[in-house]
């Protein structure tokens, strides 16, 4: 048996829980093990995950993000999961094992109760999988291969036309996203190139990896940084000026905000100056119900990339206080 034949094997056999709340979707089993693995299989096409080990101490929020994206794809809404459960539960699997903390050791009746990342990172460092896994994987050829293996044996042949058309947003996305992060040295006035190629769902996820990337999950305008213990974060990538006029997707064009400050700037209470200094609208001032907090934030610079040329063009924000007579 070859070793790629091996892998197919192990994930047909997939050990999956059966269970009432499943539908014919899932094949009535649980569905949380191969939409990790779909997830792991997008990270390790996109460069984030580069060795044969997953590590639960880092930041696990893209992984999370594609997890959930597959996800709501076939699970009604409402019903939602954590990683962790598949992330500890996959040590099942002969090509998956939880590497423990030193000093704390991995019993099945932890890995059974394990239903939070927070949980998870009690004991678990992360996972290894097979090197031989690893590198398959690291193949373009190796990945459609696997997963379609996950998708034909563990879904209904609906599910998994739609799980397959997620992975295929997935891929473009990354595309796109690529292509913001090199026109971010071309001048602005340059289209992204290809860019009426791209689905607007590929798009805007693909605009939302580099944005937040760029400000590292904080918050432009009032610095605020919070990523949930679930490893959801707070900022959103928003626009400058607003994609339904302004059909830009420069990185030069968008910022890292919280939903508040999102809010606030989309709707003109914030804006910024050509040399990086939040001001408010009027409105803010005299209005006793605005939340004080965005008045705190007049003049205070922004927090900007590290990199200088992903900062935000002064000619975009001037256009947006122009819209707003900020
Ligand atoms: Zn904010």
């Amino acid at each position: 048996m070859t070793a790629i034949e091996t892998y197919i094997k192990h994930f047909v056999k997939l050990n999956r829980s059966p269970g009432a709340v499943w539908s014919e979707l899932t094949k009535r089993k649980a569905p949380h093990k191969p939409i990790l693995l779909l997830a792991v299989i997008d990270l390790i096409h996109r460069g984030v995950i580069t060795s044969p080990f997953i590590a639960v101490t880092g930041d696990l929020i893209e992984l999370n993000e594609l997890f959930n994206l597959y996800w709501r794809r076939i699970i009604p809404h409402g019903q939602a999961s954590s990683i962790a459960f598949p992330f500890s539960r996959l040590d099942r699997e002969p090509f998956w094992k939880l590497v423990s903390k030193p000093g704390s050791t991995t019993t099945q009746a932890v890995i059974n109760s394990t239903s939070s990342v927070t949980y998870l990172r009690r004991y678990a460092l992360g996972a290894k999988i097979d090197e031989e896994l690893f590198h398959i994987l690291q193949n373009e050829n190796g990945r459609d291969v696997l997963r379609e293996t996950l998708l034909q044996s563990c879904f209904s042949q609906e599910a998994a036309m739609s799980l397959r058309e997620q992975s295929v947003i997935n891929r473009e996305a990354f595309a796109y996203s690529r292509i913001l992060e090199e026109s971010s040295h071309l001048p602005l006035t340059m289209e992204i190139p290809g860019k009426d190629n791209f689905r607007p769902v590929a798009r805007d996820q693909g605009f939302r990896r580099i944005v937040i990337k760029a400000y590292d999950h904080r918050c432009a305008l009032c610095g605020v940084r919070i990523i949930t213990p679930e490893q959801r974060t707070v900022v959103d990538a928003a626009h400058i000026v607003p994609w339904s006029t302004s059909h830009n997707d420069d990185i030069r064009n968008g910022m890292a905000l919280c939903k508040l400050c999102h809010w606030a700037f989309d709707y003109g209470m914030l804006g910024v100056t050509d040399n990086y200094k939040v001001v408010t609208s009027r409105q803010i001032g005299a209005d006793s119900n605005a939340p004080g907090f965005l008045q705190t934030l007049v003049g205070r610079g922004i927090i900007a990339p590290a990199d200088q040329d992903l900062w935000p063009a002064p000619q975009y924000l001037a256009e947006h206080r122009k819209e707003w007579r900020l």
